[in-house]
Formats: structure tokens, C-alpha cells, sequence
């Protein structure tokens, strides 16, 4: 039976990169029916919302989707559309690998980190009162005869929500993961002498869950202390849990630290769903001209594979990308080649088909 995976192209180099893992994943012949949904830009100009309710239903339905990036216009009326999935499926937990590979260059040749980022709280959590605004007034006045807190008139407020139920589920969720993928050590980042009560909160829920894990170190880290080791000396670091917010952060310099946006994948996932996704945004800067390194995507889509039990299309994939990357020849402009978006797409590709035959 053919598996069902909705199909998200998003917008901005979305649609490139997309088409371009739906190619790789057809040369290894797994039997993947796509389910393409319009979301983002294009969904805005037809039917005036980024995020139709077709798009969810349709992962409701798969279970399971590959996704390219959407835009978040800064500063406008509607909230990010990747936020919103994310809430709206429950996908807790993102998992972002940065693995050095081959050709590639970059300071440090032996990363091997997975990020794990808690999805639905933390400063995202999308709790923000307008500066001027009526319901601020209200807050504020709140806040002075709740505690004597003074917020500034001219201020605008982000709430920075933590509970003990939804970090547990994110540190079991790390454990788990380390011990499913022979992982020995997690990182908790955290900055909870200064946010004693939301920080202060991930942090006490992690150490108390480690008690049920014993088989896995965990250490814990201030997160401006974890950028230094990051930029330092990361081969000394492992699997990395992370609230919302510095998830966020130091995905992309994760990502920096083995190659560049254009070659990290990510899941999003929560207990029913299943949401692949690279950790680059839309780049609006090189959309549309075929200058878009696909292999975040391929290698995303390599993760969806492994996820619907596709080992060998997986493997191939991955090994795939490896021969192309240590060749050399067929680079896109972000690693200092010449090939566009599709030759990169169609070298890795090619390289998939030949690991099949051989293996
Ligand atoms: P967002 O806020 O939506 O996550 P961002 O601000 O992190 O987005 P991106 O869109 O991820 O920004 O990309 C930042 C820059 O990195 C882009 O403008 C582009 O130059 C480069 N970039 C990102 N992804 C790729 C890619 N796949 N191939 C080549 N360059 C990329």
C-alpha cells in the first residue's frame, strides 16, 4: 500500500525545493501518494487565509505531511502560519539534526547534534498584548495592584507561559529519542536564574524526569554559556533541550555550524502527527530563481521516510546526498557551486537510483 503524505510546497522557495524531494523521493521508489496543499502565500491570494482548514484536514487524515517554509510577514495582522500548525496539530516536539558532512566546509568537521526544541509554549505560545492597547491598560493596572509590577506606558507585552505538563512530555520525549537512537547525553538549556518561574519550571521538570532515565546523562546548561560551547567546542555536545525560543535560536546555529541553512531537516511531532519541515525559512531573497539548496528538504523528506517505516529509501537518500556533497561537482551557489536547484535535485537523485541497484 502507498502511503498518504500531504504534501505542503509553502511559498518563497517552498515550491522549488519541494518539487525537488519529491523527485529524489520517487527515484527510490517508495510508494508515496502526495497529497499537495496550497498553503502560505498562494492560499492567501485565492482564498484570503494562509492556513485553510483543507490543509489541516489533510494531515488529519495522513498523519503525516512534508512541508516547505511559509512566510511570516514581520509585523502583520495574522500569526505565523508555521506556529499556527504546530499548535493547532500539537506537534510538541521538533527535531532538528546537524551532522557534518562530507565536502562541506566548516569550522568544526565532527558535529553531531540533534536539537530538540519544545514547540508549543514558551514566548510562542502567542499571549501578546498591543502597546496602546485597551487590553494592556487593563493588564497593567492588574499587574500594579496584583504585585506592584510597573510596565512602562509606552511598552508592548509577550507572556512567557512554562508548565510542568507540557515540558514534561518534551523531556520524556528527548529521552526517549536519545534512547531510540543510541544517544547518550542531553544538554537542558535554560536561563532560569533569571526566569525562576517559566525557566525555572522547565529546568526542575527535567532533572525530576531524569530519575526514570538512568541509562542517559543529563546536564543541564545556561543557554548564553551552551552558545559558547556550541561555537567552541561542539563535538563535546550530543542531543540539546531546548524551550521555544532558544530552540529556535540555536537550530540555526546549529545549522551554521555544519554548512548553512540549506542543508538541515527537521521534524515537527506530536502524538498523532507527523510534520517535516527544514529548519530554513522562504529566503524571498532567492525564490524563484533556482538558486535554493534543495538538501534540507531531501533530507527532510529522508526523515519522513524513515518515520513511515521506508528504511531503505531512507538510507538510500541519505547516502545519496553524502556522494553528491563529498563530489563536488554539483553544488548550488550557497555552497560555492554553480548548479541550480533541479541539477542538485537530479545529482542526488541519480546518486539514490545507483545505491539501490548496488545494494
Ligand atoms: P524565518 O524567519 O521564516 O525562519 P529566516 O529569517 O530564518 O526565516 P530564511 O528564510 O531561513 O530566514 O533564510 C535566511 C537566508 O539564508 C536566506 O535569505 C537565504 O539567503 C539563505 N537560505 C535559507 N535557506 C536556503 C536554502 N535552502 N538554500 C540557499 N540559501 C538559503
Amino acid at each position: 500500500m502507498a502511503h498518504r503524505i500531504t504534501l505542503i510546497p509553502g511559498d518563497g522557495i517552498g515550491p522549488e525545493v519541494a518539487e525537488a524531494a519529491r523527485r529524489v523521493v520517487e527515484a527510490t521508489g517508495a510508494r508515496v501518494e502526495w497529497d499537495v496543499q496550497e498553503a502560505g502565500a498562494p492560499a492567501m491570494e485565492r482564498e484570503g487565509t494562509p492556513l485553510p482548514d483543507r490543509v489541516l484536514r489533510s494531515v488529519e487524515a495522513s498523519r503525516t505531511a512534508l512541508k516547505g517554509p511559509i512566510t511570516t510577514p514581520v509585523g502583520a495582522g495574522f500569526r505565523s502560519v508555521n506556529v499556527a500548525l504546530r499548535q493547532e496539530l500539537d506537534l510538541f516536539a521538533a527535531v532538528r539534526p546537524a551532522l557534518s558532512l562530507p565536502g562541506v566546509a566548516s569550522r568544526h568537521p565532527e558535529v553531531d547534534l540533534v536539537v530538540i526544541r519544545e514547540n508549543t509554549e514558551d514566548l510562542y505560545a502567542g499571549i501578546e498584548f498591543e502597546r496602546g492597547s485597551v487590553e494592556l491598560e487593563r493588564l497593567r493596572r492588574e499587574l500594579r495592584a496584583l504585585a506592584g509590577f510597573e510596565v512602562r506606558a509606552d511598552a508592548g507585552v509577550t507572556v512567557k507561559p512554562i508548565s510542568v505538563s507540557g515540558t514534561r512530555r518534551i523531556v520524556r520525549f528527548a529521552f526517549d529519542f536519545a534512547r531510540r537512537n543510541g544517544r547518550r547525553s542531553i544538554t537542558l538549556g535554560h536561563k532560569a536564574n533569571i526566569m525562576r518561574f517559566s525557566d525555572g519550571v522547565f529546568l526542575e521538570t527535567g532533572v525530576d524526569e531524569a530519575g526514570s532515565y538512568p541509562d542517559v546523562n543529563l546536564e543541564e546548561c545556561q543557554v548564553d554559556a551552551l552558545a559558547l560551547r556550541l561555537v567552541t567546542e561542539p563535538e563535546s555536545l550530543d542531543v540539546l533541550l531546548l524551550p521555544n525560543l532558544y530552540g529556535d535560536i540555536v537550530s540555526d546555529l546549529c545549522a551554521g555550524l555544519v554548512g548553512g541553512l540549506g542543508l538541515t531537516p527537521g521534524a515537527n511531532l506530536g502524538w498523532e502527527y507527523a510534520v517535516f519541515e527544514p529548519v530554513h525559512g522562504s529566503a524571498p531573497d532567492i525564490a524563484g530563481k533556482g538558486l535554493a539548496n534543495p538538501v534540507a528538504m531531501i533530507l527532510s523528506a529522508a526523515m519522513m521516510l524513515a518515520h513511515v517505516g521506508e528504511s531503505e529509501a531512507t538510507r538510500a537518500i541519505r547516502e545519496a546526498v553524502k556522494t553528491v556533497l563529498a563530489d563536488g561537482r554539483v553544488r548550488t551557489p550557497d555552497l560555492g557551486g554553480t548548479a541550480s536547484t533541479s541539477e542538485m535535485a537530479e545529482a542526488i537523485a541519480g546518486a539514490a537510483r545507483s545505491f539501490l541497484v548496488q545494494s
